[in-house]
């Protein structure tokens, strides 16, 4: 699960990450009076943020027309007219796909000059089973395209899970970022703070892109998180109640929030064969097969161990609810499962959607036998696959490709 990045704030503010003061809302009033505000305390530039799951903001571009995704204003007026142009519109940045995200809340907030612009990032790295901390003096920029070009200017810290973060850790890694004097110890602080956000939260990832330098209000330099992006580990998010009541529906995509509800694991996917399968390590050998013989996947789509009749008709619904999809594959392994209450749901899905698609079953283990009789008993034209190689060839064969 994804949160916004205001909200990803206010967690890093509570581990003493320094951010810009500023407030959330969805209107254009509240918007200026939020401004209206900064500016009374003395700041000199505030900035609009649409608040959308995707960064690249900044560069996005509004279907309206309108360019940008954050902007800096100098009055509260301008605010006002931002924010107007920004609520109720879709973004469509890098990351969101042509099909671009609707904004409805904004985050207005202090907008301090910015001197250097750094990237900070902390995640879990699978190949030393540690969690890892990045840091880059090439910050507000794609990190993508800074890992392709230069390498040499990320630098990286394992950290043993055991102990934390160690101090001596953050000042290196602010020593890499290239930060001297009276800045280092602000800015180990703030290191350790968002390490500590990713460790308590059960966070995937947290990356804050740009963590700039700036000058604060006595003269001397000081360094904040001015954008943040953190995903959770949703196996996790049962202890985190404050975190789980962050969920922003709107961001999701209505078919997994769908099969959320059923506890199916469904991800959409580009192609036109729709898969059916129990267990995660199945369903993506399955999506390999029907790649493997030509077709495309137009789905992952785990029903998990024990999946009832419910769940199986909910699944062919969810399916079925994708326009794309021009033939199903459903590919059972029955350790747990008995293959004949897949059959039984199968069967009753087909006649409740009224499925018109080719459907291939394939049923391997536990009570087979039965299961394929119904199939064969409910009169419906159900393509039985006899391996997994089979079952693919003919799936891919009927949606014709
Ligand atoms: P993103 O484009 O979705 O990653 O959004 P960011 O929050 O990173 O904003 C994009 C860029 O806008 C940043 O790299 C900054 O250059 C600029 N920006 C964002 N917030 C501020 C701010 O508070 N002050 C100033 N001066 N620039 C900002
Ligand atoms: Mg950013």
């Amino acid at each position: 699960m994804n949160i916004h990045e205001y909200q990803a704030k206010q967690l890093l503010s509570q581990y003493g990450v320094a951010v810009p003061p500023g407030d959330v809302c969805s209107t254009a009033d509240e918007a200026k009076a939020i401004a209206e505000k900064l500016f009374a305390k003395g700041e000199k530039l505030v900035v609009v943020k649409s608040q959308i799951h995707a960064g690249g903001r900044g560069k996005g571009t509004f279907k309206s027309g309108f360019q940008g995704g954050v902007k800096l204003c100098k009055t509260a007026d301008d605010v006002f007219e931002k924010a107007k142009a920004m609520l109720g519109q879709v973004l469509v940045t890098k990351q969101t796909g042509p099909e671009g995200r609707l904004v409805s809340k904004l985050l207005v907030a202090a907008a301090p000059a910015i001197k250097k612009e750094l990237y900070l990032a902390v995640l879990l790295d699978r190949a030393s089973s540690r969690p890892l901390v990045m840091v880059s003096t090439e910050g507000g920029v794609d990190i993508e395209e800074v890992a392709e070009k230069t390498p040499e200017k990320i630098v990286k810290e394992t950290i043993d899970p055991a102990v934390g973060m160690m101090p001596y850790q953050a000042r290196k890694l602010a020593a890499a970022l290239g930060i001297k004097g009276d800045l280092i110890n602000p800015a180990a602080k703030l290191l350790m703070g968002v390490y500590r956000t990713w460790w308590e939260c059960d966070a995937a990832m947290v990356e804050i892109n740009p963590l700039c330098i700036i000058e604060g209000p006595d003269g001397k330099d000081t360094i904040v998180a001015v954008d943040a992006k953190v995903g959770m580990d949703d196996n996790a998010l049962y202890r985190h109640k404050n975190v789980q009541e962050m969920r922003d529906l709107a961001e999701e995509a209505p078919l997994e929030i769908e099969a959320s509800k059923f506890n199916l694991n469904y991800i959409k996917l580009d192609g036109s064969i729709a898969c059916l399968v129990n267990g995660a390590g199945l369903a993506m050998a399955t999506m390999d097969i029907i790649q493997h013989f030509g077709g495309n996947p137009a789905n992952f789509l785990d029903v998990g161990g024990g999946a009832s009749k419910e769940q199986v008709t909910a699944a062919f619904k969810i399916i079925l609810s994708d326009p794309h999809v021009k033939g199903i594959l459903v590919n059972i392994f029955g350790g747990i499962m008995d293959c004949n209450v897949i059959a039984t749901g199968i069967v009753a899905a087909v006649r409740e959607t009224g499925l018109k698609l080719p459907l291939v079953v394939r049923l391997e283990g536990n009570n087979v036998e039965a299961g394929k009789k119904t199939l064969k008993e409910s009169g419906l034209t159900i393509i039985s696959g006899d391996s997994m190689s089979d079952a693919a060839q003919k799936v891919v064969k009927a949606v014709g490709k």
